[in-house]
Parts: structure tokens; sequence; C-alpha cells
């Protein structure tokens, strides 16, 4: 395999997006990881619309349950109805309550799963009495209710196909405990199914065209976070993640590392092999660093022109001896042939380490200066080496500074 088809082996494979693309989704689910940061990204974004179709529901039942006092269609109205309408009105209060409160994402999905099938099965049961009582408002009431059960209340495909079964089964049932008469169960029973029929081809192109925008959108940010050549993380998200560890490792008292690497006589490569193959060059040790440092919270990115970074977070001195011997044994197992190195016949890097606990009165600027001065100086010393300092990085910002260097 050469090094392109390997890289594009190891970016693919860091990429559950682009799997998931490739491998499509006809079952509507994706693996595992990413069905779960897609559920919670659907219901984040689905919750306020979400909350307003209860109100509208609470509405809509509170003004039904008026129009049939009003046209005298309660007239006839049972205790059983009663409650059942007290406890549809009840339920719905409670969906808004839920949907509104700060922790909603987290515990909505959970009480949509119980709440919404109890909820139907209430109206199921609640518009057969009523229908039974003479109202016209049965095969209203159920459509309604399935069209929010695919659409409007935040269920994914397979729970609101679930939850409508449910239904349909309790309506049948109490029918027949009813002793409604056959023909109309028939004919009822065809009505809902028809419903749902139409429901489940719009519930599930819905849900495709959510899951195809989802990994859309994660995949356009996962290219802009990525190096157009190399095909690794570029300076942008280099720059985010930088920052980030950086506040992480202060809040957490740990270490953090940054490796500068800078290929070696990268000019003179260029000039003796020309363009094309220094672009070649760069995706191998590309490959080669991304091979090194592979722990989760490590990132390796293109910093610019033939230079990389590597920030390792909380390594211990051994790990970061370790990665650094695997950089040089990685490029020089490369063995990519460089007649012009004043270093050797194959391509070598220098690599800088900065190493440091970052805390308030130290800034990631600094921590980046520190690395690259290190870089300088293993490249004076001879290139193909590593560089570590450490210690000196108080004195960094009044000028002052001076490293202790050591060469691993
Ligand atoms: P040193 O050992 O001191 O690092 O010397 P060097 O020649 O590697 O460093 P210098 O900064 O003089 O040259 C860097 C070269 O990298 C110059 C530039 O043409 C080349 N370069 C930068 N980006 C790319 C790129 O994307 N593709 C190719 N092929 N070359 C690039
Ligand atoms: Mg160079
Ligand atoms: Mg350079």
């Amino acid at each position: 395999m050469n090094p392109l088809e390997t890289q594009q082996l190891i970016i693919a494979d860091q990429s559950a997006t682009q799997r998931q693309l490739r491998d499509g989704f006809t079952w509507l689910r994706f693996e595992n990881d990413l069905e779960q940061e897609f559920r919670r990204a659907d219901i984040r974004t689905r919750l306020p619309q979400i909350r307003f179709n209860f109100y509208l529901a609470t509405t809509a039942v509170t003004a039904f349950a008026a129009l049939n006092f009003l046209t005298g269609n309660a007239g006839h109205l049972t205790f059983v109805g009663m409650g059942l309408f007290a406890a549809i009105v009840v339920s719905l209060a409670s969906a808004v309550t839920i949907s509104s409160l700060p922790t909603a994402r987290k515990i909505y999905p959970r009480f949509a799963a119980i709440g919404i099938p109890f909820l139907g099965i209430l109206v199921t049961l609640a518009s057969l009495r009523a229908s039974e009582n003479g109202s016209p408002v049965m095969l209203v009431a159920v459509l309604i209710a399935a069209l929010y059960i695919y659409i409007l209340v935040g269920l994914l495909f397979y729970q609101a196909i679930r939850t409508n079964i449910i239904l349909w089964l309790v309506y049948v049932l109490f029918s027949v405990i009813d002793g409604v008469a056959e023909a109309d169960v028939i004919y009822n029973s065809l009505v809902l199914l028809i419903i749902n029929i139409i429901c489940i081809s719009m519930a599930y192109g819905l849900e495709m065209e959510s899951r195809t925008h989802f990994l859309e959108r994660r995949l356009l940010a996962e290219t802009a976070a990525r190096d157009g050549l190399t095909g690794i993380h570029n300076r942008r998200r280099f720059d985010e993640q930088l920052q980030n560890s950086w506040l992480q490792a202060q809040r957490e008292q740990v270490a953090l590392a940054l490796l500068m690497v800078d290929i070696d006589c990268f000019k003179t490569f260029n000039d003796r092999h020309g363009h094309q193959a220094g672009d070649e060059c760069l995706k191998a040790v590309a490959v080669a660093l991304s091979r090194a440092a592979r722990r989760p919270l490590d990132l390796v990115a293109r910093f610019g022109g033939e230079e990389f970074a590597i920030i390792l977070y909380n390594p211990t001195t051994s790990y970061l001896q370790e990665i650094s011997t695997r950089i040089h044994a990685h490029v020089a197992a490369l063995g990519i042939p460089h007649a012009d190195s004043t270093v050797g016949p194959s391509v070598t890097v220098s690599v800088g380490v900065a190493y440091v606990a970052p805390s308030d009165d130290r800034s990631y600027q600094g921590f980046l200066q520190l690395a690259d001065e290190a870089l300088y100086q293993a490249k004076s010393e001879g290139r193909n080496r590593s560089v570590f300092s450490e210690g000196a990085y108080d004195t960094l910002k009044t000028g002052a500074f001076r490293m202790s260097r050591r060469v691993i």
C-alpha cells in the first residue's frame, strides 16, 4: 500500500461521519457514538418547536372540549370521559413543563419514550368514548394524534411506529370491549392504517433528511478543520485545540506538551526532486506523525509549510521521550531519499518540545514560543533530533528568556 492510500485509510478511519455517509443508513441508524450524538443534536434543535407543539395541543384539546360542551355533545359526558379529559390536560401540561426545564435535553427523550404512548392511549380512549357518545371527534383526533406522534413531538421513526402500533391495538381492544359495531371497527381500523402508512412515509423522509443534514454539517465542520494537502488537522483546528487544552490543563492542573516538527532541508528537497515530490513527502510525514501520537486527546496538525505541531495532553516525561523517539523512527522508516540533505541520505525532521503546567500567569502564546525556540535549537545543533525545553517558562514574557535545553 502506498503512503497516500495509507493516509486516506487513516483519515477515513478517523472520520465516523465519512464512514457513515459512505455506508449509508437505510435503516435510520448510525454507528453507536454517532447515533448518540445525532440524538442529542436532534433533540437540542427541536425542543423549542416541540414545546410550542405541546402548547398548541393543550389549546386544541381545551377548545375541542369547549366546542363539544357548546354544541351540546357534552350533554351525556360520563365520569370516565371527564376523567380522561382531565388526564390528557394534566399529561400535556407535564409535557410542556418537562420540555421547558433547563435539563430538558437530557430528560425529555426519556419522558417522551413513556409519556407519549401514555398520552396517545388517553387520547385514543377519550375519542373512542366521545364517538360512542355521538361526537364526530374520533377520526380527527386520531389523525392529529398520529401527526403528533410521527412528526411533532421529537420521537424517532421506530419509536413513533411502536407507539402507533400500541395505539392501534388499544383502539381495537377497547372497541371490542365496548361493543362497537364490527363494521365501524373495521372501517376505523382501515382509516387508521391509511393514516399511518402516509405518516410513516412522511416521517421516514423527514428523518432521512435530518440525518443527512446532520452528517453533512459534521462533514463540513470536519473538512474546515483539515489541511487540504495532507488531510490531517489544520492550523485553525490546532489553534482552537491549543486554547482548549490549555484551559482544560489549567483547570485539571496537569501538564501539556507541544512538539514543533520541521522537515530538515526541505527547500533543497523541493529544488532537487520537484514540488510534486515535496507534496508527497509532506503527506507521508503527516501519516508518520499521526501514527506516532494516537491517544484520544493527542492532536497532530499541519502548522504551516513543512512544519507540523503535536499537542499532547498530560503526558509523562517517559511518554514524551517515547513519542519523540517514535517520530524520528517513523520518518526514517519512510526512507524517502534526499540526495541534498546535510543530515543523511533520506528525509529527516527536527523537533522542538515544550512541556509546561499551564497557569494564570502563563499564556499559550508563550508556550508556542518555547517550542519554537527549542526547534530552532535542534536545527542549530545539527538537525534530525529533538530538543526538550522546560523550566524557563516564567522568564518568557519578561523578555529575559533563557532556556535550559537538553537533547533527547
Ligand atoms: P531547515 O532544515 O532549516 O528547516 O531548512 P528548510 O529548507 O526545510 O527550510 P526553509 O524554511 O528554508 O524551506 C521550507 C521549504 O518548504 C520552502 C518551501 O518551498 C517548502 N514548502 C512549504 N510548503 C510547501 C508545500 O505545501 N509543498 C511543497 N512541495 N513545499 C512546500
Ligand atoms: Mg524545514
Ligand atoms: Mg520551516
